[in-house]
């Protein structure tokens, strides 16, 4: 008998590899926050000395989902701006309202709402892209949760950074910092096209190239945004620059993706570039929707994001994957993915844009066990055919029951087992009563 941390005995397990399969009466054994094994129960049962034997008779266990864009310092502001248009969202709302309160405290609370957010809603890992980079890695690695840490890259000073250079700086320094981290890594996030001059491009891809780091960026979230420069001449579309300044690599994450002709279609795909459908965020600011059987039939890797909650309102991956599984239907009918291919979307499509499928986004030994069990045994998710197909169609947020990354239980009964609620919720209501001018000039 081999001894194990724990083992794992769930109704289906979904391993995303190999895919379009529910194995039922699975049960999955971990060691040192690593998947050891997948067996038949009555296999695993014989072969493992579990120190802990944690059955779930009634649920799924799936990796857990990867949301491949957000902007977790952003969730003070969720429902405090509610223009219809990015550009008013932007301008009138969410940058005065930044101007006046962003700070390292801001984006720390901030940090850790959208973490209890996301993990109660069984997310593990989140790409993010927010100022004061270094404040949400700290945020991520205390709350034990995975995430690849956006640093933001702007030509335009800000309250974090001087310069373009200075933004480069910091994001190198904060990848030397968790280099050697198991739960965080640095991404660059030159923040988008229309901000950033040539230049500024070329330093960005020079580093990214240099230290394998890979890059995420906003493209073509509107149609403005699609021929920035010159709308009549195809060649001077945004998707065109990028090409032209060798950004269009296997380390570009390019996040929306909307407006997206076949030219640009057929650059992305030529230069193994990743995208992040951010569909609630794309309908809520009026945007519109990125074609993703399209991507996907260039062969295309796909991903799933939630975008900031000011912008979506919630971080809950399982509510995108049905809106991007329902748009896809409606707008696409001749195309189509499977519930097993959408799960693949929301895990193991994240986890390779952000270069780390090799070690999380599917249930295979070797990787870190990220998971996520979510219970089918209510009325609304009754009776199952198919797993997949009940997640992606029928299952919320308060059916996940548990949640791990690298092995350690981050939710237990749907309740976090790490982080003061209380507390949190605290201070997140004063920071709702500041902000929206109710609250003393005190410290939140
Ligand atoms: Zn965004």
């Amino acid at each position: 008998m081999q001894t194990v941390d724990f083992l794992i005995s769930a109704r289906w397990v979904i391993p995303i590899e190999p895919a379009g399969v529910a194995l039922e009466a699975h049960s999955v054994a971990v060691h040192q926050g690593r998947i050891v094994a997948i067996a038949p129960t009555a296999e695993a049962l014989g072969r493992f000395a579990p120190g802990q034997h944690i059955e779930r008779p009634s649920h799924v266990l799936l990796p857990g989902f990867v949301n491949a864009h957000t902007h977790a310092g952003m969730t003070l502001l969720r429902g405090a701006a509610e223009a219809a248009t990015l550009d008013r969202w932007l301008s009138e709302e969410v940058r005065p309202l930044e101007q006046r309160w962003m700070d390292p405290e801001y984006v720390r609370d901030g940090t850790a709402l959208a973490i209890a957010d996301m993990l109660t809603s069984g997310t593990t890992c989140f790409a993010d892209m927010h100022l004061f980079a270094e404040i949400s890695a700290q945020a991520a690695a205390e709350a034990g949760m995975r995430a690849a840490i956006g640093v933001p890259v702007l030509d335009a000073p800000t309250i974090w950074a001087d310069s373009a250079g200075e933004c480069l700086e910091k994001g190198l320094k904060l990848h030397d910092e968790y280099r050697d981290d198991p739960l965080v890594t640095a991404v660059l996030a030159p923040h988008a096209p229309e901000a950033l001059s040539d230049e500024t491009l070329m330093r960005v891809r020079r580093a990214a190239d240099e230290l394998e780091m890979p890059m995420t960026m906003h493209v073509n979230e509107t149609a403005e945004q699609a021929c920035a420069d010159v709308p009549a001449d195809p060649a001077r579309r945004t998707i065109a620059r990028l090409e032209r300044l060798g950004m269009l690599s296997p380390l570009l994450v390019a996040v929306h993706a909307v407006h997206v002709d076949a030219a640009d279609l057929e650059r992305l795909a030529r230069g193994g570039v990743h995208v992040v459908h951010c569909p609630q965020s794309n309908l809520k600011l009026g945007n519109g929707v990125c074609p993703v059987p399209q991507l996907r039939a260039q062969g295309i890797n796909v991903a799933l994001g939630t975008d900031g909650a000011a912008s979506n309102n919630d971080l809950d991956m399982l509510a995108e994957l049905r809106t991007a599984a329902l748009l896809a239907r409606g707008l696409f009918p001749q195309a189509t993915v499977s519930a097993h291919e959408w799960l693949e979307v929301a895990t193991l499509n994240g986890a390779r844009a952000l270069g780390l499928s090799e070690s999380i986004g599917s249930i295979a030994p070797g990787k870190w066990a990220d998971l996520c069990c979510i219970d089918l045994d209510r009325p609304q998710t009754q009776p199952v055919y198919d797993p997949a197909v009940q997640i992606v169609y029928s299952a919320s947020r308060d059916q996940v029951s548990d949640v791990w990354v690298a092995g350690r239980a981050l939710v237990t009964d749907g309740t976090p087992t790490r982080i003061d609620l209380t507390g949190l919720m605290e201070r997140a209501r004063r920071w709702g009563a500041r902000i929206a001018g109710r609250g003393t000039s005190g410290s939140a």
